[in-house]
């Protein structure tokens, strides 16, 4: 089946001379007062939106991009109205060049109302996307929208590619991995291709349950001081650590799930994944149900980009029976211990045998479609979600999760 997939291209605009840093900034002053007196005025239509930016000095492109993006920004609350917000462009406005025998191959064609033409500028690339701007020019793939991202006086550009890719369907795959997010354990999976459980694997939970504690304690200590300020750095930083772990957690596990023949990967239903939470001493539910939507939505996002499906399944029961028998055992902690005396299974790792039941429904029960989520098991769309932040470095080379 093939599925839409969207991808954040970040670069950087390498050195823009004084003409079009000026050309930038002039944008950027046009296109933010634009935006301030639309949300002031409560402009909730295109049609309004429309009215008012055609008094601004903007490239046409920037306007088309401005006059969806303010109705938004008003239904949102006004949110998202900064000095360093982001300068949007629709994707007619932009193109790309290649040079192939200048320091930096790739060029940016940016619009503007100044320049008749637009202006030329190099950008610096994350070095593993290039082959999607050889794609663009090459209309391999299709560009949507255009962010240019001022930043302590840099200039940066997110640049979103729209493309097909083949993801084999789920009924055709011959093994399912079953993926268990968890808490003491952050994932366990495990291969079944009908005949039994091969190459369990555990990723553990320890460094997240360690952030999680840290931040609990540290927002007891501050809050009672009233350091609002100190406490929402630290939580950031927190945060941005989990973030880390779960970005290489995921590109792990799509890695291990590769090793196996035409797989699918099997996950719990988000829906009632709340059930089989263990709110303990430390928990923040916030930042918990946010890390394992976070884990699902980039094991999704990866596994889809390698063309490896992803079905979802109900979890009830799965961390409660034996992968085996199916009867209800008890469960210690991390292990799981089987009740049926006729059960070759004894006692097996808790985490691991739910990883082993989820890939058995992945293979016996009927997939179905996942909640509020484009990704069908029938052939459908998958977007990523918006970025949480507009930050670029160069070495960020995934596409951030808001949720
Ligand atoms: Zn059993």
């Amino acid at each position: 089946m093939r599925v839409e997939q969207t991808r954040t291209l970040k670069a950087k605009l390498f050195n823009p001379n004084a003409r079009k840093e000026e050309l930038l900034n002039r944008s950027f002053r046009a296109y933010q007062q634009a935006l301030k007196d639309g949300v002031e005025r409560g402009i909730e239509t295109m049609t309004d939106a429309n009215d008012l930016v055609v008094q601004y000095d903007l490239s046409g492109y920037m306007k088309n991009a401005l006059k969806k993006h303010i109705p938004k920004v008003v239904k949102n609350g006004g949110k998202d109205v900064g000095e360093d917000n982001a300068l949007k462009i629709t994707n007619e406005g932009v193109n790309f060049d290649y040079q192939q025998d200048n320091h930096h191959k790739f060029y940016i064609n940016l619009p503007s109302t100044w320049q008749r033409g637009g202006y030329w500028c190099p950008i610096e690339i994350i070095p593993n996307q290039e082959s999607f701007y050889h794609k663009l020019l090459y209309k391999y793939i299709n560009l949507g929208e255009v962010q240019v991202i001022r930043k302590d006086n840099e200039f940066y550009v997110h640049i979103v590619v729209k493309y097909e890719i083949e993801v084999r369907n789920p009924s055709e795959c011959t093994t399912q991995v079953g993926l268990d997010v968890g808490d003491n354990t952050l994932v366990a999976g495990c291969s079944y291709d009908g005949v039994e459980p091969m190459r369990g694997e555990i990723w553990s939970g320890n460094e997240c349950k360690r952030l999680r504690k840290e931040w609990h304690t540290v927002k007891k200590r501050l809050q009672s001081r009233g350091s609002e300020k100190i406490l929402n750095d630290i939580g950031d930083n927190i945060w941005n650590r989990i973030d880390d772990i779960i970005h290489k957690t995921t590109r792990e596990i799509v890695e291990y799930v590769k090793q196996f023949d035409e797989p699918v990967i099997v996950m719990e239903d988000l829906k009632y994944i709340r059930e089989k939470m263990n709110y303990g001493k430390y928990m923040n539910a916030r930042l918990h149900s946010w890390a394992f939507r976070k884990l699902q939505k980039q094991i999704e996002y990866k596994a889809v980009g390698e063309g490896i499906p992803v079905v979802y399944v109900n979890p009830k029961n799965t961390s409660k029976e034996c992968h085996h028998c199916g009867q209800k055992g008890i469960r210690k902690g991390n292990l799981f211990r089987c009740t049926n005396d006729g059960c070759p299974i004894a006692e097996y790792h808790a985490d691991l045998s739910a990883s082993i039941s989820i890939a058995k429904r992945g293979r016996e029960s009927p997939l179905k479609k996942t909640e509020g989520d484009d990704l069908t098991s029938h052939g459908a769309r998958l977007t990523v979600p918006q970025d949480s932040t507009s930050e670029v470095t160069h070495t960020d080379e995934e596409v951030s999760y808001a949720s």
